[in-house]
């Protein structure tokens, strides 16, 4: 039920946490092709993989790679649509426009053009997963653009899980609590508790997790990965337009 044997599968953010574990994922589970898009060039280029790949390198929100993808990428049998960005956590009282609008930049136009690309080049019957997050789902003072780009998200999954009925396509939303990637470092919080702990990031970490998730950890990127590739295989084929709160019981 999670064999993705002989699938071309677009992965986007794929250079890095929770995109990189996927896209490892689903080529041990066999995928044939992996389009795979990130800012990241060097760190894109140097992934090993053990299947083909085409690799773009480039900002989702560029209407330009998206037109490049469509010309040159074929058809696609599920899509994984997971570049996003944080952003500097402020009230909303002390944001900025240029704030707000970085990261609506990448978390909703760049998930528009993912998300219609993914829609143009899909077989009958592929299978989408959009990244949003708990922040989409509770509502929590200073995640004011990055919140509502994931609750935008998730509309965005169901709105697209109903324009794919008549062609069996599935879209689903993944809403992860706090998950150990780079996503954390260079935001302020976080680096103030790293210093805090001397250093000693995993420190740090750990005493953030314990603080915000019920369960007292933090999801590993190939637990969330695993849980993707639950929503594009088979093995969720009746789930359409639902949204995965994976989170260690933070929002409840
Ligand atoms: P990450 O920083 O490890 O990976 C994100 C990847 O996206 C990076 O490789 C980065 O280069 C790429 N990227 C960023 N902006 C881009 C752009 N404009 N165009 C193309 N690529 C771009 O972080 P991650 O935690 O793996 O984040 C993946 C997704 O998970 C994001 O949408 C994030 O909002 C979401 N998320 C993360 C957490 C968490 O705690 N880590 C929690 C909930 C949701």
């Amino acid at each position: 039920m999670f064999d993705f044997s002989g699938k071309r599968v677009l992965v986007t953010g794929a250079a890095s946490g929770i995109g990189e574990a996927a896209a490892r994922a689903l080529a041990e589970a066999g995928a044939a092709h992996l389009v795979l898009v990130d800012l990241d060039e060097s760190r894109l280029a140097a992934m090993d993989l053990p299947c083909e790949t085409s690799r773009h390198a480039g900002d989702v929100a560029d209407e330009a790679l998206w037109n490049a993808i469509e010309e040159e990428c074929g058809a696609l049998d599920a899509a994984f649509l997971n570049a996003g960005i944080a952003g500097s956590p402020a009230p909303f009282a002390k944001m900025s426009l240029g704030d707000w609008r970085a990261v609506m930049s990448v978390n909703l136009d760049g998930l528009f053009l993912s998300l219609r690309t993914a829609m143009r080049l899909a077989n009958d019957g592929a299978t989408m997963v959009v990244t949003a997050s708990v922040a989409g789902v509770k509502a929590e003072p200073t995640t004011g653009p990055y919140g509502a780009s994931k609750a935008g998200a998730i509309h965005m999954a169901k709105i697209a899980a109903k324009e794919g009925f008549a062609r069996g396509i599935r879209v689903n939303a993944i809403a992860p609590g706090g998950v150990d990637t780079a996503i954390w470092d260079g935001v302020p919080f976080f680096d103030d508790l790293v210093a805090k702990h001397q250093g000693d990031r995993a420190g740090a970490l750990a005493e953030m997790a314990r603080g915000m998730t019920p369960m007292g950890r933090f999801a590993t990127a190939e637990e969330i990965a695993g849980q993707v590739m639950f929503l594009l295989s088979e093995a969720s084929g009746t789930i359409t337009g639902s949204t995965l709160v994976t989170d260690g019981g933070y929002s409840l």
